[in-house]
């Protein structure tokens, strides 16, 4: 366990990847009454789960609850074994889509000896996903919603980036001053205001490269991509056209865009693009994951897109 607080501790699941940076992070987060809650089991690897039970009884604790952030396959797969050795139930959003044994819904309170976590609902990256705000410490636990590294992925179907938004906002107003963000991914993060100022500006600066293309006639999301995701490796683009996607669902629901038919048939490259599981990615052993975050078993839409005015 890396220690980060007096109350919370990090353990990393060995799941590392493109999607998981170098890993998943597990946290616990110490009541100081010999009672623990343990915040994301990660994938199911029995050594990842055993760590978490050896590191509480190491300290004389036992774990007594067990949190889930959001329903993707890098997140809550260890939650059942991890209940299974410690008899500690699994909480998660109602609408999980794991086998949970409480719910905590918005404003609702788990108590963990003389601390208590606070669930906030932060939809966006995924329809279940949870924060959950250790309150005499002011941290965060954000799941995929903030990262250590970068920024998340926001793909439809799962994700919406107006949603997605809107709980950036909210956490910059109602928890900009919070002292630590403990997210999914990557390291601790120390100056939360700045990350989430970062997070939300990312996302108005993508949109206005989107529309700045569109002004001048119209788009596929390929073409999209190739202009705007320059300075990203091209294996990351399949990944991006579902970025794009996400905000032309949003620009196409708020009436600024609309869709036609392509003037061309895509190119075998850009086919590639729209529907990539057709290629090499069918064999990445870390196919699951990267099919959630990035809604990847879907075809993105082979249509043009342009301004509505
Ligand atoms: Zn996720």
């Amino acid at each position: 366990v890396v220690t980060l607080s007096p109350r919370v501790g990090r353990l990393r699941a060995p799941n590392p990847g493109p999607m998981t940076l170098d890993g998943t992070n597990g946290y616990v987060v110490d009541g100081g009454d010999g009672t623990w809650v343990a915040i994301d089991p990660g994938p199911d690897e029995p050594a990842h789960q055993a760590a978490f039970v050896q590191a509480a009884n190491e300290r004389g604790a036992r774990i007594t609850a067990i949190l889930v952030t959001h329903g993707h396959p890098d997140h809550f797969p260890g939650a059942a074994p991890l209940a299974h050795l410690t008899g500690a139930p699994v909480v998660a959003h109602p609408d999980a889509p794991f086998p949970h044994d409480r719910t905590l819904r918005e404003g609702e309170r788990l108590r963990v000896g003389g601390a208590s976590l606070l669930a906030l609902e932060a939809p966006g990256h995924a329809r279940d996903h949870l924060v959950f705000v250790l309150e005499d410490e002011a941290a965060l636990f954000t799941g995929d919603v903030i990262l250590g590294t970068g920024t998340t992925a926001i793909a439809p179907p799962g994700g919406d980036m107006r949603v997605y938004q809107r709980t950036l906002h909210r956490l910059r107003d109602e928890y900009g001053d919070a002292r630590a963000i403990y997210g999914g991914h990557g390291p601790e993060i120390r100056a939360p205001r700045a990350t989430l100022d970062y997070y939300i500006a990312h996302r108005e600066e993508r949109e206005r490269a989107i529309l700045a293309q569109l002004s001048v006639g119209a788009r596929t999301i390929p073409q999209l991509v190739a202009a705007i995701y320059v300075d990203v490796p091209q294996r990351m683009w399949p990944a991006a056209a579902r970025q794009v996607l996400a905000y032309l669902i949003a620009l196409q629901r708020e009436g600024r865009v609309r869709s036609q038919p392509p003037d061309r048939p895509p190119t075998d490259e850009e086919r590639a693009l729209l529907a990539p599981l057709r290629g090499r990615l069918v064999d990445d052993p870390a196919r699951a994951v990267v099919l959630a975050e990035l809604g990847l078993d879907q075809a993105t839409p082979d249509q043009a897109y342009a301004l509505t005015s």
